[in-house]
Order: C-alpha cells, then structure tokens, then sequence
C-alpha cells in the first residue's frame, strides 16, 4: 500500500458530512487534504498547489461551473465534480468546463476514492515521453514532437501537434474550441471556430483511418471536440 506520498486534494463541498467523509476516505488511503466550505475560501487556495481537486457544484456563494472556469486558470490539476444533477447534459457541460470526471450524489466513498486514483494515475503518464494509443496505432513522442500512425511518422504542423496533445492529455474530456484556441495561441481571435475545425480536419486526415468515424478526435456537438483512443498499458 502507498501511504505518504500520494497527493494533496482539496474538498470544496458546503455540507460538512459529505466533506468529513471523503476527508476521512482519502486520509485512510495516505492523502493530505485541505477543505474549503464556500467558494470564496476556496478561490483564496487557489494559489496553493493541490494534485486533485473535488468540487461540489452546488455552493451557497459561488456556482461550481463559475468556480471550474476560475480553477482551470492558473491549474491544470484534475477536477472531479460533485453534483446532484445526474443529466447527460449537465455532465458534458461539466466536463466541457475542465472537470475531468463526474460523481453524482449519493456517492459511495469508495467509489470516489476509486476514481481520485484513476485521475491521478492519468496526469501521471500524461507526462511519459512516448504514448501509445489502441495497441500502437497511434504513438506520439512528446519531447521531440513526433507522432505516428501504425509506426510511419504522420508529418503535423506545430499546431496540430498542440491541439493533439492538449486532447491527449485529458483522453474523454470535451474542450470548446474556444479553449482549444487559447491554450494553443494564447489569445483570442476572430474566427476560432472555423479555424480549430480546420486543425482538426486536418490532424484527422494524417491521423484516423476513417475520418467520418475517428478512432481518436470525435466531436461533441454543439461542445467541442474529445480525445477518445485508448492508452496502451506498458
Ligand atoms: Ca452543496
């Protein structure tokens, strides 16, 4: 068993009961944790650094949605969102804000204790040098930018590379065109809509077999676009 080193996780959740538990779940498998009851005691931990942080969607001040968006702009960590609306809608619109899963209360801790590992064992090999994608299909080496499709080197603009690795990194989560465009320019332009279909077309064409039914980028209508292959265990 690991204890010790696993991670810190911040709890921003307004019912205390629900907050104590999962507290009590996570220390018992060695994490540490910080909690925050409201949505202002939270922003102002923002600036600390956490591994993994569990957001209860409904708080008395702040909305968790507002709370995501302002997370997801200075912190990459994982977030998984707690919430009573079990609507598929609601999920999408969770995830296409940044939060990388999705508990629907009442919770069994266990389960979350669960999917906090799964989280963290993903931003993990996000980092390994070279991932491979559907028993080798696709691999791409993060250090010097080289991707391929059943082992022939696939040629992507710096930008495609980008846009493919951001979705990579985060394999299920939806992210908007606008958000594909600000993390690969940095700011915004007229017009990103058209201009990310156009990456994506692209990156689809030196990347899918079938590019009507991708394997790897499919698009979420209405949402965004979602990285969907299948990391190859080592
Ligand atoms: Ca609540």
């Amino acid at each position: 068993m690991d204890t010790g080193k696993s991670g810190t996780i911040l709890i921003i959740e307004d019912e205390k009961k629900i907050s104590d538990i999962v507290e009590l779940y996570l220390k018992r498998e060695g994490f540490v944790t910080r909690t925050a009851g409201t949505g202002e005691e939270a922003m102002r931990r923002f600036n600390e650094p956490f591994d993994l942080i569990i957001l209860d969607l409904m708080l008395p001040d702040i909305s968790g949605e507002e709370l995501c968006s302002a997370i997801r702009e200075t912190s990459d960590a994982p977030i998984i969102m707690l919430t009573a609306k079990s609507g598929e809608e609601d999920r999408i619109r969770g995830l296409g804000l940044g939060a990388d899963d999705y508990v629907v209360k009442p919770f069994s801790p266990r389960e979350l204790v669960a999917r906090v590992k799964a989280q963290l064992r993903r931003t993990k090999k996000g980092t390994r040098r070279v991932l491979s994608f559907n028993q080798g299909f696709l691999t791409m080496d993060t250090d010097n930018h080289e991707v391929k499709k059943k082992g022939v080197p696939a040629v992507l603009t710096p930008t495609e590379f980008r846009i493919l690795m951001i979705l990579a990194d985060k394999p299920g989560r939806v992210f908007s065109r606008l958000q594909l465009i600000n993390m690969v320019q940095g700011y915004d332009f007229e017009g990103y809509d058209r201009t990310v279909d156009a990456h994506i077309k692209n990156l689809r064409q030196k990347i899918e077999d079938d590019q009507r039914n991708p394997l790897f980028i499919k698009t979420v209508y209405g949402v965004g676009y979602k990285f969907t292959g299948i990391l190859d265990e080592d």
